[in-house]
């Protein structure tokens, strides 16, 4: 299919076209690159902008099953609800574990929603640009919100962190008082934290597990873009479907309070910035891998390094001048 076609067929909303495009997107083959670049050219002049939304939380806490009821409510008032997941397991092991179609078994057969698994590939700094490309194909498609969803290492959370509009923490009830052993810098990213799995005998562990971050986020110092409140947490149950048009509420006020102060807009353009520096690390660095004569300049200095014949600062400066940067 011409890109034409394809592009035009994505803007009408049609699901096979865009899941073709984000196969495209995916593709390391570097005319299926250059085709996507041509896709994505005439698609980000498409007028569409969805609420981006961050989801991540450690395996078992009820991602899967908070999106698809979290999802169906949305489709259920009339929005268009796109989930794509990065996950780094998938980068190790070449299988994903995320966005796997049957684990959202209502919502994957909802014809307004659409649900993308985690792309297989060797590096996550290439999940993240593979990702970042099937979101605004997600958009020029008409899809109002789209979650991106992950697991909680450090590295992928930080990934989703800065290509979201919103970054939800879900946690489960803790056994103890204490916190669930949640690094500092991942709750400094959260807007809000959703305690799941307030249902049951469960309810009190959330109850008093939802007080603790409460209190835990108090102490961090509030971002002068947010209104007083925020960040804050509160308890959902995926299961028995409660909480969740109020998190709806709270991701919504956020993001309004956000745009009705120009947040929003600052924060995808230093977003679209720190991705275009990324991107530029990332490729140097693969022109250093790829080039063999690179390497093996790199291995012969090292060895030289190694044994004392030259120091570090000379080796790296010569290795630069190699590369075609003079410091
Ligand atoms: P994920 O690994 O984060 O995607 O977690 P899953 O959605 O697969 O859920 C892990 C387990 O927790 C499953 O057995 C779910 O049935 C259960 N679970 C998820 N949400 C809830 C909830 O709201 N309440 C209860 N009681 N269990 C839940």
């Amino acid at each position: 299919m011409q890109t034409d076609e394809l592009a035009e067929r994505i803007c009408k909303g049609e699901r096979r076209a865009l899941a073709r495009a984000i196969t495209l997107v995916e593709s390391g083959r570097a005319d299926h690159r250059e085709q996507a670049q041509a896709l994505l050219d005439r698609l980000t002049r498409a007028p569409g902008q969805a609420l981006r939304i961050g989801l991540s939380g450690t395996p078992g806490v009820g991602k899967s099953t908070f999106i698809e009821s979290f999802g169906m409510m949305l489709t259920g008032q009339g929005h268009k609800v796109a989930v794509l997941a990065v996950d780094p397991s998938s980068a190790r092991s070449g299988g994903s574990i995320l966005g796997d179609k049957t684990r959202m078994e209502h919502l994957s057969r909802d014809p307004n929603a659409f649900i993308r698994p985690s792309p297989s590939q060797s590096a996550l700094g290439g999940v993240a640009r593979r990702t970042r490309e099937a979101v605004a194909l997600c958009e020029a498609a008409g899809f109002d919100i789209v979650l991106i969803e992950t697991v909680g290492v450090g590295q992928s959370e930080t990934m989703v962190a800065e290509m979201t509009d919103l970054f939800i923490l879900l946690m489960a009830p803790a056994g103890g008082d204490e916190l669930q052993g949640v690094k500092r810098g991942i709750m400094e990213m959260a807007d809000l934290i959703l305690v799941n799995k307030a249902d049951g005998d469960l309810k009190p562990a959330a109850e008093r597990t939802r007080a603790d971050y409460a209190g835990a986020l108090r102490l961090l110092r509030r971002r002068p873009q947010d209104p007083e409140d925020f960040p804050k947490a509160i308890c959902v149950s995926a299961v028995a479907r409660s909480g969740l048009d109020q998190a709806w509420q709270e991701m919504q006020t956020l993001a309004d309070w956000r745009r009705d102060h120009s947040h929003f807009d600052r924060r995808r353009a230093e977003q679209a910035r720190y991705w275009f520096g990324e991107e530029v690390r990332r490729g140097l660095l693969a022109r250093l891998e790829e080039d063999a004569e690179a390497r093996a300049r790199m291995a012969t200095l090292g060895e030289q390094v190694a044994k004392g014949d030259l120091t570090v600062a000379r080796a790296t400066a010569q290795m630069l001048a190699t590369l075609g940067v003079h410091r």
